[in-house]
């Protein structure tokens, strides 16, 4: 059980807290609402009474014999402030305390994860990404937001991230924001590959692979968060790319190989999370192939595509480039150990400094929210990540902010 206190802040996009509260007291935490004075315009105090089982009251200046300022950010385990407004991002990053949630906020050395809202125009405004980028400077967790419909007539990037978005990144985040170990990504330019590739047989049909692309969604999401500039080169995803930086489709190999080979000269990381097609269709029919003409049975002849990521790595090796390079193997076996074995030999032949390892029998892990995982991390040994993909996202790059520095 975790003693989470939950900073709400005036936007529209208040009400979207109860879920946040919701989620958290289910899953069986203590919940603590610490609205701002203009939170409550949009969301009622018995409201937020009601859902977290707890008392509300804003007002600095109340109880205060009980200290109630320093010890609520003293004794949490964890601080979510969402929505979170641009004047908000402003008040914390000048580290302004003039209401009960910024007295917490400066007095706590728990995790703090804040889901921004606010109208595309106030995110992107240099004010508030320089309050932003120095609040992830500090170590802070700063979900993007979504793209989407915003208040009015009008859509964009903006919108609060969904309440299970929030909840997971910041159940995940816990350990790792406090103690540091993500901060070093701030400003790194980091590379992730995700999804899996399609090699066309005709101009209707192509090879495919199970791979959702959520793993690498998530790392490039948990790396965002944690400051980083951030390029995802996205295979096939079908899903929601918002909040993962800039984003590049891709479908076949070819073009995933082309992408990484124009960007991997500006990258610090490079996570190569996609599931490559290893080999290709030698003959691409440039129309749609027709069953009356091919008869009962067709040969398809496949040639093997380049393996991007030992040949970016050895490209690495051979420039004076330190770029920090991280694998994946998707393996079917019946034991940790055999995973264990065949990871290693994976990480000696693609030459990188990190490698994750997941057993992807009978289905498992692919499509899934969840995932089980061992990181390779060279000679500092073997690191177990087992839960949301969100938290194996931050563990891998926490090991790869322990390399970095
Ligand atoms: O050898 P294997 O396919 O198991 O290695 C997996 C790792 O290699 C993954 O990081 C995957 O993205 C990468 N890979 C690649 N090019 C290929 C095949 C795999 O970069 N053609």
């Amino acid at each position: 059980m975790l003693r989470v206190i939950l900073g709400v802040t005036g936007g529209i996009s208040a009400y979207k807290a109860t879920g946040v509260i919701r989620l958290l007291t289910e899953a069986g935490h203590s919940v603590k609402v610490v609205p701002t004075a203009n939170a409550l315009r949009f969301i009622g105090a018995a409201t937020l009474e009601a859902l977290s089982h707890n008392s509300v009251d804003p007002d600095l200046y109340t109880d205060v014999s009980e200290v109630k300022h320093v010890s609520l950010g003293q004794e949490a385990d964890l601080v979510i402030v969402a929505p979170a407004t641009a004047s908000f991002l402003a008040r914390y990053a000048a580290g302004i305390a003039d209401d009960l949630l910024g007295n917490v906020l400066l007095s706590t050395e728990a995790t703090v994860v804040v889901a921004p809202a606010m109208h595309s125009q106030m995110w992107n405004h240099s004010a508030t990404q320089a309050n932003v980028a120095l609040l992830r400077s500090r170590g802070v967790l700063i979900l993007e937001p979504d793209s989407g419909r915003l208040t009015g007539a009008d859509t964009g990037i903006g919108r609060l991230p969904e309440p299970e978005a929030i909840v997971a990144a910041a159940l995940a985040a816990k350990d790792f924001v406090a103690s540091g170990a993500l901060s070093k990504l701030a400003e790194k330019r980091i590379l992730v590959t995700a999804g899996g590739t399609h090699e066309a047989i005709d101009t209707v049909r192509y090879i495919a692979n199970r791979s959702s692309g959520k793993q690498g969604l998530a790392i490039a999401r948990v790396a965002k968060a944690a400051g980083a500039e951030v390029t995802l080169i996205a295979a096939n995803l079908q899903i929601d790319t918002s909040g993962a930086g800039t984003v590049i489709a891709v479908e076949s190999a070819h073009e995933l190989a082309e992408a990484v080979s124009k960007l991997i000269g500006d990258t610090d990381v490079f996570i190569m999370a996609a599931a490559v097609a290893d080999y290709r269709v030698a003959e691409v029919s440039e129309t749609k192939l027709k069953r009356a003409l091919l008869g009962s049975e067709v040969d398809l002849r496949l040639i093997a595509n380049p393996d991007i990521l030992k040949q970016t790595v050895s490209q690495i090796r051979s420039s004076s480039s330190n770029c920090l390079t991280v694998g994946f193997a998707a393996e079917t076996v019946e034991t940790e150990a055999e995973l264990i074995e065949l990871a290693k030999a994976k990480l000696d032949s693609k030459n990188c400094d990190i490698l994750l390892a997941n057993n992807v029998s009978n289905g498992s892990v692919f499509g899934s929210d969840e995932n089980q995982a061992i990181i390779l991390n060279g000679s500092e040994g073997i690191l177990r990540a087992t839960g949301s993909k969100e938290h194996v996202a931050i563990q891998l790059l926490a090991a790869v902010a322990a390399k970095l520095s």
